[in-house]
């Protein structure tokens, strides 16, 4: 089975949804939040014409808070430089066509129940006009294959959804055949792809580190004091909890969905074990690239 046939982020709101678990991935947009707004400014600095419809791509939007935190994110950057330039009449921005990608087993279904309060909310913060000036729509499909006519999209952006590779085969009958298709390159090798693959140039690449439990204080839970022991077995939770958000639709392909509870208990017991040893961090990578 192709991994892209089954793989979806945990759907819905609830406890095990990834909705419920992706406090992790929006502490690195907000990280990255800069290096975007840097990118996008340069992008269109000398007063560089905004085409009259501006076309944004989010690959592997998942379904969460934070899907529509980054497209508001990019509406209000470019918001901010038309403004700048045509002294706050805001009928200058472009109109923005947002795509939505990932994969169709994706719920989409929660996204777009989520447009109409979304829509209200920019009108609020920006007046009426704006409310019509943003259209919202999906596209489902691989980001390995074609998502797009050529030359189509004016800002694409991704996070934390590359470390997903497409050719890896789930094995159907073995553990040890077993094959999590996910990499974590360096900054060397992704700079070595993007060279080979000639159609962009760099124009950023920054790293930074956050330890495997970044995310944890919650505005839920930062109210509740924790003993230390608490502490531990809730981080170990919460770790275990994004894994399996994430995780979950392909283990269960394999090993079935009876052994998932058991399995990510121990799983959070594994990891307070091995923190205690030891200090665990993702490795985040931010790249900005322009089309030559
Ligand atoms: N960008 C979101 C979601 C990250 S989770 C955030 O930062 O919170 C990674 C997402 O990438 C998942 O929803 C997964 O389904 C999607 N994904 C993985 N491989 C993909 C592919 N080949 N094509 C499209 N989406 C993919």
């Amino acid at each position: 089975m192709e991994v892209e046939q089954v793989l979806h982020m945990n759907s819905g709101v609830g406890q095990a949804s990834y909705a419920n678990n992706s406090s992790l991935q929006r502490m690195v947009i907000s990280i990255a939040r800069p290096t975007l707004k840097e990118s996008i400014t340069e992008a269109y600095c000398n007063n560089k014409v905004f085409p009259e419809c501006l076309r944004i791509a989010d690959l592997g939007c998942s379904s969460s808070p934070n899907t529509l935190t980054v497209v508001s994110e990019i509406i209000h950057i470019i918001e901010a430089i038309s403004c700048q330039r045509s002294n706050q009449q805001i009928d200058k921005s472009p109109a923005f066509q947002v795509f939505l990608n990932d994969l169709p087993m994706n719920d989409f279904n929660a996204i777009f129940r989520s447009l109409p309060s979304f829509y209200e909310r920019l009108k609020k913060e920006k007046g009426d006009k704006f409310g019509t000036n943003c259209f919202i729509t999906a596209m489902p499909g691989s980001f390995y294959g074609r998502l797009f006519p050529n030359n189509s999209m004016h800002i694409v952006h991704s996070s934390y959804s590359l470390h997903w590779l497409s050719q890896n085969i789930i094995e159907a009958e073995s553990l040890d055949k077993f094959n999590m298709p996910l990499y974590f390159p360096n900054e060397k090798e992704v700079e070595n792809v993007i060279q080979e693959e000639g159609s962009f140039s760099l124009q950023k690449l920054n790293a930074f580190e956050t330890a495997w439990d970044t995310g944890f204080i919650t505005i839920e839970n930062s109210d509740k004091k924790y003993n230390d022991d608490d502490d531990k077995l809730e981080r170990g939770k919460y770790i275990s909890d994004y894994m399996r958000a994430g995780l979950e639709s392909v283990l269960v392909k394999q090993f079935g969905e009876t052994v998932m509870d058991e399995l990510f208990q121990r799983l959070a017991y594994k990891v307070i074990e091995s923190m205690a040893k030891e200090k665990w961090q993702h490795k985040n990578l931010v790249i900005s690239l322009t089309k030559k």
